[in-house]
């Protein structure tokens, strides 16, 4: 089964048809690391202490969707969509707004592409007998305001620490073994397959500034000062990133919709690798 749920979320993404970009020559986004984290797993309860207790565990996702009472323990399904090396060496190359090429990449994402892998993936579960949900699809997913910035039930990154699937860097962006120029995503099923592990000392484990006190790289590659030693600033980085100059910038580009940022995640020892050797 496992097998099976890799090569249906990787065939999704690298054929998929709206993956390709003529400018770079080059597809968006390459094959995806999937991880599996157990539907029971602790760290789900810890969640709502570390993000809020509006965070949803899988059993609360899945049983909003089939009925209470029903959960029998099933599995979090976490992949992280790498950049193709084309698309991470246009958007390094720039230094005060993103590329173009990564902002029709975002908004392929954000529109198109993550959902379609979802439900795909769910659709062929359902061929096998396995029932799922896809948070991110969910009626009762939003995004809500809090005191830092902006929050979510269900959090991409934070299923794909539990994963295994990395750790956070200093700018929160999540450092996988592809590094950070990732895109995360994420479903709920009811089989219960063999978990990987978190073993991550802690949530920074890999991050270079937390692990050497050196690095810091991520600060000076944003151009709106939104990551300090201090950490990042959520706000900031959604005003830069999101807002309405951003939309603005999206739109001279032909696109609906923010034009994204991500600057930090690329000329950065950590942009294709996990700096710290552990994966
Ligand atoms: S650039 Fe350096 S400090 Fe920033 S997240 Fe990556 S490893 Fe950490
Ligand atoms: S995504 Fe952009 S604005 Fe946000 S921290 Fe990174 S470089 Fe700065």
């Amino acid at each position: 089964m496992k097998e099976l749920i890799r090569e249906v979320i990787t065939r999704s993404i690298v054929d998929h048809k709206g993956n390709w970009s003529d400018s770079l020559a080059d597809r968006y986004f390459d094959e995806p690391l999937v991880n599996f984290a157990a539907g029971d797993d602790p760290i789900f309860e810890e969640f709502k202490q570390i993000i809020g207790p509006w965070h949803r565990t899988p059993k609360e996702a899945y049983e909003a969707m089939h009925g209470e009472g029903i959960w029998r323990g099933g599995t979090v399904v976490s992949w992280a969509m790498p950049w193709s090396k084309a698309l991470r060496d246009s958007n390094r190359r720039c230094t005060d707004k993103p590329s173009i090429e990564w902002t029709k990449a975002y908004d392929l994402c954000a529109k198109v592409l993550q959902k379609e892998v979802r439900r795909g993936l769910l659709q062929e579960m359902e061929r096998h007998g396995v029932q799922g949900v896809a948070p991110a699809d969910a009626e009762w997913f939003r995004i809500m305001d809090a005191p830092d910035g902006k929050t979510s039930p269900w959090s991409d990154r934070h299923v794909a620490y539990a994963a295994g699937l990395g750790t956070f860097g200093l700018n929160s962006a999540f450092l996988s073994a592809k590094g950070m120029t990732i895109v995360l995503n994420s479903v709920v099923i009811d089989a219960v397959l063999a978990p990987d592990q978190h073993t991550a000392e802690h949530h920074r484990a890999d991050c270079l500034h937390f692990k050497t006190g050196a690095c810091g790289a991520c600060i000076r590659r944003c151009p709106a000062q939104a990551v300090s030693t201090g950490g990042h600033d959520k706000v900031r980085c959604m005003i830069f990133g999101y807002g309405p100059d951003s939309v603005r910038l999206a739109k001279e580009r032909g696109v609906e919709g923010p034009a994204g940022c991500a600057l930090c995640q690329v000329g950065v020892p950590c942009e294709a690798r996990n700096p710290a050797g552990c994966k």
